[in-house]
């Protein structure tokens, strides 16, 4: 094929529909697309599979320049620099995996002004010859990939995207777009401001993954769940994940004594190995892949068919981008996902023996328990996942197993109004331990510090037990009636919403915790 002539005239449906063949623009993608053919900074919020590559690749073809893209996955880069090959488009990608001939080749290409896209990571855009490089050509935009990663609050935070906040000063007026799948309001934010995005045009599209049914289960005998859960999945392949590598290893080998073809991955394993073992997923029908987290970013695997979790993923952007690996083909799919009290314990020792500064103990709770609210919920876990990431949805999606197999709830809505008129009467100004202090009337150095041990509203929840009320707030949290506020250390705050609970004009139903031999408790101690 020859290569793409590329003119600042081309019109973008032609260029999508002459080199990409398709017919339409899916859902933004137009949008987006003329914001920055016209010069304009772009943040892009889909999610996985919506078609954020074209965001960028379409504009850079319809500018004149090359368009620079920014990723940290040096296979991902492979794979697209392939796939627009094939295509006609005239890409390169400079990384450490090259060869020094291909590096040089790329080179020439660029300074030649024969490329229409470069895949550089961001180590390199951060050296001094980046710049040097860069600076005599003509660049069509800089497109930041998984832009997510510049964010602490998020799942992948790496230090080298921080290095990026320069592009605008020492590239000014090319555009400059930020993509990713993750976008809940913190990380949302962290990204506008970490890479000078203020002037950007934000696109976001629904995070609903219809085609996923969501279930969490209580964990009893994991490995018997999980046995039953993949006699659900016959012939189909998909990804088990587990928090640590041993267990990987284990799981897989156990797997394959039950007569499931399994195969481990993990980033402690020999890179032929799990190269192989990559490509054997990639490849095969019917494959479990039993992996730790690092496994997935990247991976375009349209049929996979199921994600299970057998420990918790450590935030629900997290869990959103793991399940979100199940189904990319839009067909029926499955994220399962066994839990315990165990895991919360674990998880919440794991948090406290880190080394890390009180602030980021505080942020890693603050996932944690939201996190908890969606395990917890007793109403639609879609709906729940998705005010996560500050989208309304009605409920009742009918596809996850509480809307499927209703739990057994009890009538909150006193313990509701009693557990938020604690924060309010506090003053919107304190963590769940200390307002759980002030509602059993547990006296502390700290509720006789500031009077809140005279208030009416302490000790007005002694008939419901600690554990409940910590069960009532992570639930008060997953409906979005209150949220936890980390730029004023973990204090809960009331949201809009709390309102018309107040007002008795919404009662809630709280899910009925069960203790790990089964036995149902209500909200009251007896
Ligand atoms: P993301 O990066 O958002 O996860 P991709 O860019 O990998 O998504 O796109 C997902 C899939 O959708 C790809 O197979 C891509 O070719 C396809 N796709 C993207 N845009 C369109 C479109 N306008 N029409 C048809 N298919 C599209
Ligand atoms: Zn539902």
């Amino acid at each position: 094929t020859a290569p793409y002539p590329t003119a600042p005239t081309a019109d973008p449906l032609t260029v999508l529909r002459e080199i990409y063949g398709y017919s339409e623009f899916r859902g933004k993608q137009g949008a987006v697309v003329e914001q920055v053919v016209s010069g304009g900074d772009a943040v892009v919020l889909f999610p996985t599979g919506a078609g954020k590559s074209l965001c960028y690749q379409l504009p850079a073809l319809c500018r004149s320049g090359v368009g620079v893209v920014i990723s940290p996955l040096i296979a991902l880069m492979r794979d697209q620099v392939e796939a627009l090959k094939q295509l006609g488009v005239r890409a390169g990608a400079l990384n450490s995996s090259l060869s020094q001939e291909d590096f040089i080749a790329t080179r020439r290409a660029l300074a030649r002004r024969e490329l229409d896209l470069l895949y550089v990571t961001p180590e390199r855009v951060a050296t001094p010859g980046f710049t040097e490089m860069m600076r005599d050509l003509d660049i069509a935009l800089f497109a930041i990939d998984e832009a997510h990663c510049v964010s602490q609050w998020g799942h992948d935070f790496r230090p080298e995207y921080r290095a990026l906040d320069r592009l605008a000063e020492a590239f000014p007026g090319v555009p400059r777009m930020a993509l990713t799948a993750t976008a809940d309001p913190h990380t949302r934010e962290d990204i506008i401001e970490r890479l000078a995005l203020q002037n950007a045009a934000v696109f976001t599209t629904s995070f609903d993954r219809p085609n996923i049914t969501y279930e969490i289960v209580e964990r009893e005998q994991p490995r018997r769940q999980l046995l039953d859960f993949l006699a659900r999945h016959k012939g189909e392949s998909g990804i088990v994940y587990c928090l640590s590598r041993a267990k990987v290893e284990e799981t897989a080998e156990w797997l394959n004594t039950q007569g499931i073809h399994a195969l481990a991955y993990h980033a402690g394993m020999a890179r032929e190995t799990r190269d192989a073992h990559q490509d054997a997923f990639l490849k095969e029908d019917e494959l479990c892949l039993v992996a730790t987290v690092a496994f997935g970013m990247g991976i375009d695997k349209p049929d996979v068919r199921y994600v299970a979790h057998l420990d918790l993923p450590g935030s629900v952007e997290a869990y959103y981008q793991e399940t979100g690996r199940a189904g990319r083909d839009g067909l029926p799919a499955e994220a399962w996902m066994v839990y315990g009290m165990a895991d919360v314990t674990q998880r919440g020792r794991m948090i406290d023996r880190n080394a890390a500064a009180d602030e980021v103990k505080r942020v890693e709770r603050a996932k944690l328990n939201a996190l908890l609210g969606i395990c917890e919920t007793a109403d639609c876990r879609r709906q729940a996942i998705l005010a996560h990431f500050g989208e309304q949805h009605d409920g009742h999606c009918g596809n996850c197993d509480t809307c499927l197999s209703p739990v057994e709830t009890w009538d909150g809505t006193e313990a509701a109004i009693k557990a938020m008129a604690a924060i309010y009467r506090t003053g919107e100004r304190f963590g769940a331990g200390h307002v759980i202090d002030v509602l059993t009337g547990n006296a502390t150095e700290r509720t006789e510090r500031f009077g809140h041990d005279t208030m009416p509203v302490f000790g007005a929840g002694k008939d419901i037990a600690r554990k409940t009320w910590q069960s009532v707030y992570r639930q008060l949290l997953a409906k979005g009636l209150i949220r936890v506020d980390h730029d004023a250390f973990g204090a809960l705050k009331l949201e809009p919403g709390a309102r018309a609970v107040f007002r008795h004009e919404q009662s809630l139903r709280f899910r009925v915790d069960r203790t790990p031999k089964g036995k149902a408790s209500t909200g009251t101690r007896r």
